[in-house]
């Protein structure tokens, strides 16, 4: 008998009728020899109207009242469609995160799943019948059955939770939509539905802003191969496979909580090219990255801090081998930002630095877990490794550390997340540049898993077929806030003492850049550090930072909530030139001024007046040729 969970979500849902059709077609697939659990989200905007509720009664309700009223939601659901179930004559039983056993992280609000006692769900299925579970919600210990939820759009990741747990043969999420297209068609009406998209890809997209899967949900697919697609409650049209690479046997113990970081990375093959005080209008980067796209040159990290007076620092790295070509590149660019018009941006300047390296955690156990960047921090500063560059996404911390230090910071990170590194794949070349450059990146790549026992490089894709497009789908976070803490002291410890503030506050930090420029107050160098964070927690977040200017030492604490962040993301984007460039140049054509920029190696994101996100958004999608003519329906 195949084991399939499917997961219906809140307009899937939304009414009587729609709860009596998901009924219909639950039958259909039990009569067609599957055993099934289903997990619901509540019907339609129930979770919304909820959190309205509990803000008309207080600013700032506690976390754990605030998980007893939205788990309400699902239990409604739940009920209503095993009496739907019931009624077509399909035994049916309906289950509470707690009645499974659905044990989470003891954390309000944002809990993890440490594990799924599966045995009662098990039970009713060998008794023929169709379990339904409520999405979204656990219990923080089997004694004290206190319940918890696991964040906005959690239903997801309980069903793959689910799914991994039982063992079942596949997680179907059904939603309002095909499936996942390139972009949201409530912003873009002609995106256009993938048919599969790789585990990497989607995880990107969703924790920038793509909501049509929880990132979560796509994590633990991929960390335990769980078949997983995404398609439409209302068609039988077959949506889009998410495709997730064969995993190393793995623990259904400590499911999401064993591992926030999955993976330490390093690449000594890295050079940076620096361009100081460039003008700050649209077209900047356009142009510098039209020049060297031109060149046929590719780019890795690039990260554009927030700008000062009216100049930006704009920084990227390259490998070796090519920085001679790069740094040409960029001299020869360099006078026309020294303008008359522009009469600041005449010191404009271009630096490089060869001895560098690349270092970073990648999991999506950190999305919501603000603890584990500034663990990472830490962890370099006890280390003595000062940090050059910070470049974040939700689900990966990347730091470009001086290339004497890479061992060290390798050793020491695996160490911190309890990851097995395995000296021969250490790098060995890091004093040998010729080498390194001669080589090829490879050599000088690695990534070292938890699972694994031979680690195997850098990891391939699996779906090649989909490498032919550098861009796949493109997003937009509207919920973000920036804020800037100017002329921090410019040594190891800083960054760890100021997102670890963050985290004892548990303000989730997204997208941090460190500033290029090195300004020296009192003899003291300093940097600036830019960073996003919920709008919700922006006030909050620069309230605690002001206060403690004064024992750091750094100045001003600045917010702008005016912001959007729009990003691209694509695997096929690795080791081709002028993606970057493609996309800084829609977005010039539209006199968008880009405010921010970070990459990781499968995407780029892009801060932006607040204003300009839809246009911006729309304006990526067609430039990389992602429109089609079929517009996708989305229900209200
Ligand atoms: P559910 O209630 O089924 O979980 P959600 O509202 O959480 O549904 O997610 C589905 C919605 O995600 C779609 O209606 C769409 O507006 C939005 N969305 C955002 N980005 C994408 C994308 N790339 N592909 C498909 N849908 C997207
Ligand atoms: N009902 C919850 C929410 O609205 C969970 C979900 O729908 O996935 O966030
Ligand atoms: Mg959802």
């Amino acid at each position: 008998m195949v084991l399939v969970v499917q997961k219906y979500g809140g307009t899937s849902v939304g009414s009587v009728e729609r709860i009596q059709t998901v009924a219909q077609r639950l039958l259909k697939t039990v009569k067609a020899g599957n055993s099934l659990v289903v997990v619901v989200s509540a019907m339609g905007k129930t979770t919304d109207g909820l959190v309205k509720l509990a803000h008309e009664i207080s600013a700032n309700p506690s976390r754990r009242e605030m998980d007893m009223l939205l788990s309400t939601g699902e239990q409604v659901s739940i009920a209503l469609l095993a009496m739907a179930l019931q009624e077509l004559g399909q035994p049916a039983i309906s289950l509470t995160g707690a009645q499974v056993g659905i044990v989470t992280e003891a954390q309000y609000s944002r809990a993890r799943i440490f594990s799924i006692h599966t045995e009662r769900i098990s039970r009713h299925i060998n008794e023929g019948k169709v379990v339904v579970v409520a999405g979204f919600q656990g219990i923080s210990s089997l004694t004290d059955l206190e319940i918890t939820t696991l964040g906005r759009g959690g239903s997801d990741t309980s069903a793959v939770a689910l799914a991994a747990s039982l063992g079942a043969d596949r997680c179907e999420i059904y939603t309002d939509v095909p499936g996942i297209l390139t972009a949201d068609p409530r912003l873009v009406p002609d995106a256009q539905l993938m048919d599969e998209i790789t585990c990497d890809e989607m995880l990107e997209l969703a924790s920038l802003g793509a909501k049509v899967l929880h990132p979560r949900a796509v994590e633990i697919a991929r960390n335990y191969g769980m078949p997983l697609v995404v398609l439409s409650s209302w068609t039988d049209d077959p949506g889009t496979k998410v495709i997730s690479p064969t995993p190393q046997p793995r623990s259904l113990e400590g499911l999401e909580i064993a591992r926030s970081v999955d993976a330490v990375e390093f690449d000594t093959d890295q050079a940076k090219v620096a361009m100081l005080r460039v003008p700050d209008h649209p077209g900047v980067a356009a142009q510098l990255f039209g020049e060297i796209a031109g060149q046929d040159l590719d780019v890795d990290l690039i990260i554009q801090s927030i700008h000062e007076g009216n100049t930006n620092d704009i920084a990227f790295s390259v490998s070796k081998g090519i920085l001679k070509r790069a740094e040409a590149v960029a001299e020869a660019i360099a006078p026309a930002f020294r303008s008359p018009t522009n009469p600041s941006a005449d010191e404009a300047e271009v630096l490089v630095e060869s001895n560098i390296a690349k270092i970073a955690i990648a999991g999506a156990g950190m999305i919501g877990h603000p603890g584990i960047a500034a663990q990472m921090f830490t962890t370099l500063a006890n280390a003595g490794i000062n940090i050059q560059m910070i470049s974040t996404s939700e689900v990966k911390v990347s730091c470009v550390i001086d290339a004497a230090d890479c061992n060290r910071a390798i050793a020491v990170l695996c160490d911190q997340f309890n990851i097995k590194s395995s000296p021969a794949r250490l790098p060995t070349e890091l004093t040998d540049n010729s080498l390194a450059a001669s080589e090829g990146s490879k050599l000088n790549q690695g990534k070292f898993r938890k699972s694994d026992t031979t680690n195997s490089g850098v990891e391939t894709l699996h779906a090649t077929s989909l490498q032919s497009t550098p861009v796949r789908g493109v997003a937009l976070d509207q919920n973000q806030a920036r804020l800037a803490i100017r002329y921090v002291p410019d040594r190891p410890g800083m960054a760890a003492r100021i997102f670890s503030i963050l985290a004892e506050q548990t303000i989730s930090v997204d997208m941090i850049i460190q500033s290029q420029r090195c300004r020296v107050i009192d003899g003291i160098p300093t940097r600036d550090i830019a960073f996003t964070v919920a709008q919700a927690e922006a006030e909050n977040a620069q309230q605690i930072l002001q206060e403690a200017a004064p024992i750091l030492g750094y100045g001003e604490v600045l917010l702008d909530a005016d912001i959007a962040k729009v990003s691209i993301v694509g695997a096929g984007m690795i080791g081709q030139p002028g993606v970057a460039a493609r996309m800084f140049a829609a977005l010039s054509q539209h006199q968008i001024n880009i405010q921010m920029i970070t990459t990781s190696e499968i995407k780029i994101s892009c801060v932006v007046n607040k204003e300009q996100g839809v246009t911006a958004l729309q304006a990526i999608h067609q430039a990389f040729g992602l429109a089609g003519n079929q517009q996708v329906e989305v229900p209200a």
